[in-house]
């Protein structure tokens, strides 16, 4: 089957009342008494009445909310990426609906040329602002899209003809797509994470492979071989046919097309012919999982027909974004890093390699997502030197840390302010204290980015207080 743009879409229904299901709507509302003979919108049990759902409503959609009650039959249905595919509410839809697909799954049937996908348990914002920076460094027209910020259907409207679409794809987004046709496709990484939706290890990483499914002999999948779960997927992609660009920063592989680092350098290899880039010390992003997207972004943009030293220049510019090992600061000596990203163990392992071990002064905790610790602790041991564990999700992260017996001094602390104040005065000059919790941010915030900014309100304080 392949897109037709273009094509009648009936009768539509959009479920939830998100900002995903509001791009869908007013999306499709632009388009009743053409291709779309009417709109419902039904929210979920706890949406409610707001000025987003008014303007739908003057724009012609028939707006339920409060509900997960499906009423008429519909041609097509679009979901939002927080109702999972096994829940009532998307199985209504499905009986009602002759197809169900995602806003990213329409938002590509719409407009299918030039897309790049960006998947991946971490990294994957990262990744796709730096391939969308390395993009326009070469000159090329390119937009990021999807769970970055920008819904993909929000994009189409003013989206120029020779524009590359960069979208991060959560696995949500991906659990929803059938066509989707990337001309590029990264897979950074599968370890656990978001298992409440998923519920197994093998459906979490089945929803992101989705993005290789349609791949051809023309296309290209970066993907990671330094996961079991990617691995099996990279070999998976070559039987059907597709370029596979193996990525690693553990070893270099011997592929035709590989992404890997060789003494300490990028270095980009595309059917045989090699791009040397440029030392992993020049980049501004900082940790070996940095140099790991970084060298994901390289290849799609060298694929894509950016010359090497486009790429080396925009790989050296890019600077860290808001709250991934953002430095935030330095007061009486002592460095700190924001990094309210990282919600899960693994950005924690690969966040500590980015500093000296010893020098760290990590703080951990929040709303506890129930993860196995034991592979965090051991790395907390060997690269911090005081752990601050608070809020929720605290005290079983400090008996975690000190289950096995290490020089490690935990400290706990009842709440994020707390916990902030013990770190700063643990720190000593040329150390780090470093925010990078392992847990989301719900206990004591609306999101990580309160978070983030919280702490480096609480720096600023102390430079003043200092001052
Ligand atoms: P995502 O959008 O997938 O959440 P981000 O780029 O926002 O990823 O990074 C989130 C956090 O994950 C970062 O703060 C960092 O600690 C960690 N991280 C980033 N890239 C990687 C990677 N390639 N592998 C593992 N962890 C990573």
């Amino acid at each position: 089957m392949t897109p037709c743009p273009g094509g009648h879409l009936g009768r539509t229904l959009v479920l939830g009342a998100g900002r995903t299901g509001e791009a869908a709507a007013r999306y499709l509302a632009a388009l009743i008494g053409g291709r779309v003979d009417d709109v419902t919108l039904v929210g979920g049990s706890s949406s409610a009445e707001s000025d987003a759902t008014r303007a739908l409503e003057r724009a012609g959609v028939r707006v339920a909310l409060g509900t997960e009650e499906v009423r008429g039959e519909f041609d097509l249905a679009v979901a939002s990426p927080g109702i999972p595919v096994d829940s009532a509410f998307f199985r209504a839809a499905a009986q009602r609906s002759r197809e169900v697909v995602g806003e990213v799954e329409l938002a590509f049937r719409e407009s299918p040329e030039r897309w790049v996908s960006v998947t991946g348990t971490n990294g994957k914002t990262t990744t796709t602002s730096l391939a969308t920076h390395l993009l326009r460094e070469g000159g090329l027209d390119a937009a990021a899209v999807g769970n970055i910020g920008t819904p993909a259907l929000d994009a189409l409207a003013d989206r120029g003809a020779e524009q590359w679409l960069v979208a991060e794809l959560s696995s949500f987004q991906l659990a929803t797509t059938s066509l989707l046709h990337p001309r590029v496709a990264v897979v950074l990484n599968v370890t656990p994470d978001h298992l409440e939706w998923h519920h197994t290890m093998d459906a979490y990483a089945a929803a992101k492979e989705r993005s290789l499914a349609n791949l051809s002999a023309d296309d290209l999948a970066v993907v990671s071989v330094d996961d079991e779960y990617c691995r099996a997927m990279a070999s998976r992609a070559r039987e059907r046919g597709a370029r596979v660009c193996e990525l690693s920063v553990g070893r270099e592989p011997a592929a035709p097309c590989a992404a890997f680092l060789r003494a300490g350098r990028l270095v980009v290899r595309l059917d045989g012919a090699e791009h040397d880039l440029l030392d992993a010390s020049e980049l501004r992003i900082f940790g070996l999982h940095n140099a790991e997207n970084a060298l994901a972004a390289a290849a799609v943009a060298l694929e894509l027909g950016v010359a090497g030293a486009d790429v080396a220049r925009g790989l050296a510019s890019f600077s860290p974004i808001e709250h991934r090992i953002e430095p935030a600061g330095e007061v009486g000596g002592v460095r700190y890093v924001n990094d309210s990203k990282a919600t899960n163990t693994d950005s924690v392992e690969k966040a500590l390699t980015a500093f000296e071990s010893g020098t760290v002064v990590v703080m951990l905790g929040g709303h506890d997502k129930g993860t196995d610790l034991t592979s965090l602790a051991a790395a907390v041991r060997g690269r911090c030197r005081v752990a601050v564990c608070y809020g929720e999700a605290g005290e079983r992260i400090a008996r975690a840390l000190e289950a096995e017996p290490s020089a490690l001094e935990v400290v706990r602390a009842p709440r994020f302010r707390e916990a902030f104040g013990a770190a700063s005065r643990s720190a000593r000059p040329g150390e780090t204290v470093l925010l990078s919790p392992a847990c989301s941010s719900f206990d004591e915030f609306a999101n990580m980015g309160e978070r983030g900014r919280l702490f480096k309100s609480l720096v600023r304080d102390l430079a003043r207080g200092e001052a």
